[in-house]
């Protein structure tokens, strides 16, 4: 049984209470270990924790922190494979995507940012001789970092490692259905010597350590991967204390693909966009609308490609979909295959669960699920699945495209697949989203901005974006005479 603690201030507890809650692999729905059920107590020890080490950190030179940043970024990818072993069994995921995308990507993220932090500069606006403005960028002092469940490590570290590099110290909190690997980074700050103080992890629920961050007066921004539901409540609870808030939040993304496209390669990273990690990105497309004339072309494809798809036991290399993250959210995807057939959708395939034999006969795996026949109004193409489910969704014209394609409240990311040039710098200004990918499916840079409008969230991580959000800015003005 793996015992997952509290790193508060350099060292290793428990709830105050000794509270704990169940650490759960989705692919054999057995309970594999415990984590802390933490509350207002371990977080009021945490922040206490960063304040005081805050001095210190924030004073120190972008090298310095650069360095230590480097560091932990070697120790994760010293032990990969241990913390590849461990993301897939919390979450599901195919223990190849873990290898070779989340554990990756995390240990890039700390790069990205240990290297980012060395090139920042701000800016000097001279009025005349005599007049000097310039821009001090510091450090707002203690900052909470809340992530989901969905890509554990990757999307923890992408905030956290801005928030350490730009010279804050950091209270963060990943997701209670995925909390693993997020102890395997804070053991490897112990061994490694990370400053204690600098990054605490408290492990617990949305609602009683989530929400004992984002309350907390000494805390001054928030950076917040999640649902909209949830991103609302911190805004809201922020909005006392008018904290900082970044809100990366929930999708419905379109896939367009044009009659001019390259159908073959459309059709293949359609499926990886809608299916990719079970379906659990919130950049995944899961709204297929076709030109009409290349319709019936496109479905056909996408069915043979969806049926190819392995589903089955995450460690196994032939696995192309995993289990689902939860029980929970496994009988929520599996409703809302419900509601779709009650819609009218007629369902071209999967659309139910699949049963792994083995060790994993109790876990909870689906079936990667195309609907059609849907109207695009209706819930089912409106609503956050979050699951190996997507619709496709037929159109006449350019018009009718962006129209479709904007009408969710939703606008984080959008896929266009077509020839022309022009079109694609058309739509691409057309669609309401902070984000549009043409010819192509989640291909990152880490300079870019990242996130979305509407109900998809407020500001932008990325790059400069993510150090701009963890300093504030001042404006010095000198005059000689
Ligand atoms: P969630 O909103 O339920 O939880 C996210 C985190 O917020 C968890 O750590 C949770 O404990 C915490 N939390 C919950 N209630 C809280 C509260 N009242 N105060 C403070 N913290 C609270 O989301 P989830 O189910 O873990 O993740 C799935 C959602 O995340 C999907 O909607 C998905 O689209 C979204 N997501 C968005 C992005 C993006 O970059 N836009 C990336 C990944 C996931």
């Amino acid at each position: 049984m793996i015992r997952i603690q509290n790193y508060i201030g350099g060292r290793f507890c428990d709830a105050v209470d000794g509270s704990t809650l169940h650490l759960i692999d989705p692919a054999t729905a057995e309970i594999v270990g415990t984590f802390p059920d933490s509350a207002q107590k371990e977080v009021e020890a945490a922040i206490g924790s960063a304040e005081d080490a805050c001095a210190h950190w924030s004073a120190s030179g972008p090298e310095y922190r650069s360095a230590w940043l480097y560091k932990l970024a070697n120790a994760i990818e010293a032990s990969l494979e241990a913390f590849a072993q461990a993301e897939s069994s919390d979450s599901g995921k195919p223990l190849s995507v873990a290898r070779t995308v989340d554990i990756p990507r995390a240990v890039a993220n700390f790069r990205f940012f240990a290297g980012a932090i060395l090139h920042d500069q701000s800016e000097a606006y001279v009025d005349r001789p005599s007049v000097l403005n310039y821009t001090l960028r510091q450090p707002l002092g203690v900052v909470g970092c809340i992530s989901p469940w969905n890509l554990p490590l990757y999307l923890f570290s992408w905030k956290v490692a801005p928030a350490l590099a730009s010279g804050n110290c950091v209270v963060g909190k990943p997701s209670e259905v995925t909390p693993l690997t997020a102890f395997l980074l804070a053991k490897a700050c112990a061994d490694i010597g990370f400053p204690a103080g600098v990054l605490n992890i408290v492990h617990g629920t949305g609602p009683k350590a989530g929400a004992a961050i984002v309350a907390h007066p000494k805390v001054k921004a928030i950076s917040f991967t999640g649902g909209t539901a949830t991103g609302k409540i911190i805004a809201q609870v922020a909005s006392e204390s008018l904290k900082k808030v970044s809100l990366e939040l929930g999708g419905k993304n379109p896939t367009i693909i044009f009659e001019d496209a390259d159908l073959e390669a459309a059709a293949t990273e359609t499926i990886k966009a809608a299916f990719s990690n079970q379906g659990q990105i919130c950049l995944c497309g899961s709204r297929i609308l076709i030109q009409a004339s290349v319709y019936d072309q496109i479905k056909s494809k996408l069915i043979d490609k969806a049926r190819a798809l392995t589903v089955g036991d995450p460690q196994d290399s032939s696995t192309d979909l995993g289990a689902i993250v939860s029980k929970a959210h496994f009988d929520k995807v599996l409703h809302h295959m419900e509601i779709a057939e009650k819609e009218g959708g007629q369902i071209l395939t999967g659309g139910k669960k699949v049963s792994v034999s083995g060790r994993c006969k109790n876990g909870y795996f689906l079936a990667p699920t195309l609907i059609e026949g849907l109207p695009p109004t209706c819930s089912t193409n409106q609503d956050e699945i979050f699951g190996p489910v997507a619709t496709l969704i037929p159109f006449e014209t350019e018009k009718e495209a962006i129209e479709m394609a904007n009408g969710t409240r939703y606008g984080l990311s959008a896929s266009v697949w077509t020839k022309d040039l022009n079109r694609a710098h058309r739509v691409s200004s057309a669609l309401s989203s902070g984000i549009v990918w043409v010819n192509c499916w989640m291909h990152r840079d880490l300079r870019t901005p990242f996130g979305g409008v509407k109900e998809s969230g407020v500001g932008r991580e990325g790059g400069l974006y993510a150090l701009r959000f963890f300093t504030e800015a001042k404006n010095v003005c000198i005059k000689t005479s």
